[in-house]
C-alpha cells in the first residue's frame, strides 16, 4: 500500500468532500473509537476516504515522478535525477540471502533520494559518478528509518546519461530533525540532533573485518591467520571506531563514530585512518585537532550496557556548522 502522510489524506478529504478539517478529524476520531485499537490514525483516514468515495491516489499511468511526489509503497516508478554521491558497493551474507548492494544519492529540482541497487544492478552502475544523470524505470519506493528510498530490483532499468536530458539545480533539503539538549536525551531516541563542542577525545580502536562481508573476523586460536564465519580464511582489512565526548552546556555525552562516520568527522580517508593505526604521534595529533571542534551530530541515543551509560551513535556529522543557520533555527 502506498503510504500517504496523514495530513495529506485529511487535506484530500477536505478538498474533495467539501467538509471542514475539524469535521474530518472528528469523523476519523469516531472511526478510531469504533475500531478500538484495530487501526492506526492513517488507517482510519483511509477508511473514511473510502466510505466517502474519495480516491486518494490517482495513479499516474506513466511518466517520471519527481522526488517530492515519490511515496513509500509506489511501484513501477520512473525517475530521473542527477547523482550527488556514490557509496561503495557492499557484499552481504545473511544465510539464505546473499549478494551485493550499492547505493547512491540522486536528486532533481524538488529534492534528493537514496537509490539502492541490488545484485546484478550493482554491475550496471559500476561507472556511476557524481554529476551523472540516471534515468530509472520500474523501481519501487520503500521507507527506511523514516526516509524514502528508491529500490532497484532485477526488473528495473537504469540508463546513464540519456542523450539530450538535463536536470536543473538539485534542491538539497535537510530534513528537519529533532534538536535535543544532551541532558534531555533518552535511551532509544532516534534521528535526533545534538550540537556541541568536543571536550575529550579517545584513540581510535581498530579491529579486523572480512573484506567481503565487513563482519568482524576472528583470529585463529594460537595462529596469525584470520577467519570469517561465512568466508573462511581471509586476509582481513581494518574497521575502526572513534569516541569523543561532546558538551553542549546542558551536559556531556560520549559519542561513537563508526568507520564512515569517523572518516567524516576526521576528514580522513580510509587509507589515512588505517595508516595511523600504529603511529602514536599521528594519533595524538588527531586527538588534539578534534578537541574544541564544534559539531552537529545526528544519530541515536543508546545504552551501553557494559558501562551502564547512555551514549550517542553518529549517523551524520557536520563540523563547524554555519552559525547563522543555527541562529535561524533557534529563532523558529
Ligand atoms: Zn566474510
Amino acid at each position: 500500500m502506498i503510504k500517504l502522510p496523514y495530513e495529506e489524506i485529511v487535506a484530500k478529504i477536505v478538498e474533495e468532500a467539501g467538509i471542514s478539517e475539524v469535521e474530518v478529524n472528528d469523523k476519523i476520531e469516531e472511526k478510531l473509537q469504533q475500531l478500538s485499537g484495530l487501526v492506526s490514525k492513517e488507517g482510519a483516514a483511509h477508511i473514511l476516504a473510502n466510505e466517502l468515495g474519495i480516491k486518494l491516489l490517482e495513479q499516474e499511468s506513466s511518466g517520471k515522478v519527481v522526488v517530492n511526489k515519490l511515496l513509500p509503497g509506489m511501484r513501477s516508478v520512473e525517475f530521473m535525477g542527477k547523482v550527488q554521491k556514490v557509496f561503495d558497493a557492499k557484499s552481504f551474507d545473511k544465510g539464505t540471502r546473499k549478494g551485493r548492494v550499492q547505493s547512491f544519492v540522486a536528486g532533481d529540482e524538488t529534492g534528493t533520494i537514496r537509490v539502492v541497487a541490488w545484485n546484478d544492478l550493482v554491475e550496471k552502475i559500476q561507472t556511476l559518478k557524481e554529476g551523472d544523470i540516471v534515468h530509472i524505470e520500474n523501481a519501487y519506493i520503500k521507507e527506511n528509518n523514516n526516509q524514502k528510498e528508491l529500490h532497484l530490483n532485477d526488473k528495473s532499468k537504469v540508463e546513464l546519461n540519456p542523450p539530450g536530458e538535463t536536470i536543473g539545480e538539485v534542491k538539497v533539503v535537510i530534513p528537519s530533525r529533532n534538536r535535543k539538549k544532551i541532558d534531555g536525551l533518552k535511551e532509544n531516541d532516534i534521528n535526533v540532533e545534538i550540537l556541541g563542542t568536543i571536550v575529550q577525545t579517545f584513540e581510535p580502536r581498530y579491529y579486523e573485518v572480512c573484506p567481503q562481508c565487513n563482519k568482524r573476523a576472528r583470529i585463529v586460536p594460537g595462529g596469525v591467520d584470520f577467519i570469517c564465519e561465512a568466508h573462511g580464511r581471509i586476509s582481513p582489512k581494518y574497521a575502526y571506531v572513534l569516541n569523543v565526548v561532546i558538551d553542549d552546556g546542558s551536559g556531556t555525552i560520549r559519542t561513537v563514530f563508526f568507520k564512515n562516520q569517523a572518516e567524516n568527522l576526521t576528514k580522513k580517508s580510509e587509507q589515512e585512518m588505517v595508516s595511523m593505526k600504529d603511529n602514536q604521534q599521528k594519533i595524538e595529533q588527531l586527538k588534539n585537532e578534534l578537541l574544541g571542534e564544534i559539531v552537529k551530530v545526528v544519530g541515536r541515543a543508546a545504552k551501553n550496557t557494559m558501562f551502564d551509560r547512555l551514549e550517542f551513535v553518529s549517523q551524520l556529522v557536520f563540523i563547524n556548522p554555519d552559525p547563522e543557520e543555527e541562529l535561524r533555527r533557534l529563532e523558529q
